[in-house]
C-alpha cells in the first residue's frame, strides 16, 4: 500500500516567545551588597571575647558580661552573631543557664 507519507510539514516558526533557560542579565555575583544588612548586631572582631581576655572559666555571676550575649528577650545570641568561638559559646551557654537558674537572667522576657 501506499507509503505513510507523514506529510506534516509543521513549518512553525515556533521557538520564539519562550524564554529558554538561559542566564540572564544577571551574574551569578551578589547585586552589590551595600551598608544597611540586617541584624541589629554588629560584627565585632572575628575574634572571641573570652579568648581575646583570656577568660577560661566564664563566671555565671557576671550578669553584666553575660547580658552581652543574651538576646533581649532572653535568649542566648547564636555564635555566628558574637564571634564565640566554640569552646567559649558551650562555656557560656552553660554559665548563662547557671545564671538563670539564679535568677540573675530572665529565661524568656514575657512581652
Ligand atoms: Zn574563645
Amino acid at each position: 500500500m501506499p507509503e505513510e507519507t507523514q506529510g506534516k510539514s509543521s513549518a512553525q516558526a515556533e521557538g520564539q516567545g519562550t524564554t529558554g533557560p538561559g542566564p540572564g542579565p544577571r551574574g551569578p555575583g551578589r547585586p552589590g551588597g551595600g551598608p544597611g544588612g540586617r541584624g541589629k548586631f554588629f560584627r565585632r572582631k572575628k575574634v572571641c571575647k573570652f579568648c581575646t581576655e583570656k577568660i577560661d572559666a566564664i563566671p555565671y555571676r557576671d550578669v553584666r558580661l553575660l547580658q552581652q550575649f543574651v538576646a533581649e528577650r532572653g535568649k542566648i545570641v547564636p555564635r555566628r552573631l558574637t564571634g564565640v568561638c566554640t569552646t567559649h559559646q558551650r562555656r557560656l551557654t552553660r554559665a548563662i543557664k547557671q545564671a538563670r537558674n539564679i535568677a540573675l537572667l530572665p529565661f524568656a522576657t514575657r512581652h
